[in-house]
């Protein structure tokens, strides 16, 4: 059998010192009570799609109202005009930044609550959006929230504008 002891401990234990050993998964870093569960854990991989810097927007079936805006309160070379939504007269696309990308761990447990998830959390930022002064920052999941494609020929201004929002952590989901 495999030590894993030696990657994944977490607390060692000191001769004559009783001392609670757990096992942390280097990716999620979730605790485990084996060496095995923590290493099963690392075993699912990391695998991210996009990287900070990335212009991306939520990705959408044509005539999609619901992914959307009608209006925007910040600077209109975030947005491109989505003209194919039926029976509004303006739709925004918005796009966005993606300013890090984590693991589900640095979110609020009581929205995520999920234990070992390897599923890349994309935080992303917008300044077609700007509330006090500050970008719009919002979290996403491929898997279980939406999904983001990247922006083909991004507008020159996003992309360095976007570049100095990179670092920003989300807490709230978009
Ligand atoms: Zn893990």
């Amino acid at each position: 059998m495999t030590d894993f002891s030696s990657d994944f401990t977490v607390y060692r234990n000191i001769p004559g010192v009783d001392t609670l050993v757990a096992y942390r998964c280097k990716t999620c870093e979730t605790k485990y009570d084996t060496a095995a569960e923590a290493a099963k854990c690392f075993a699912q991989g990391w695998e991210p799609q996009l990287e900070p810097g990335d212009i991306v927007m939520p990705k959408l079936e044509l005539d999609d109202r619901a992914a959307c805006y009608t209006w925007i309160s910040g600077y209109g070379h975030w947005a491109t005009e989505h003209t194919a939504v039926k029976g509004q007269k303006r739709a925004f696309m918005i796009h966005y930044v993606v300013t890090a990308v984590t693991t589900a761990k640095v979110l609020n447990p009581h929205s995520y609550p999920r234990r070992g998830s390897h599923e890349p959390i994309y935080h992303v930022a917008t300044r077609a959006f700007i509330h006090n002064h500050e970008p719009r920052v919002r979290w996403t999941s491929r898997e279980t929230h939406l999904e983001l494609v990247k922006v083909q020929a991004p507008h020159p201004l996003v992309v360095k504008e976007g570049a100095k929002l990179v670092g920003q952590h989300a807490t709230q989901i978009l």
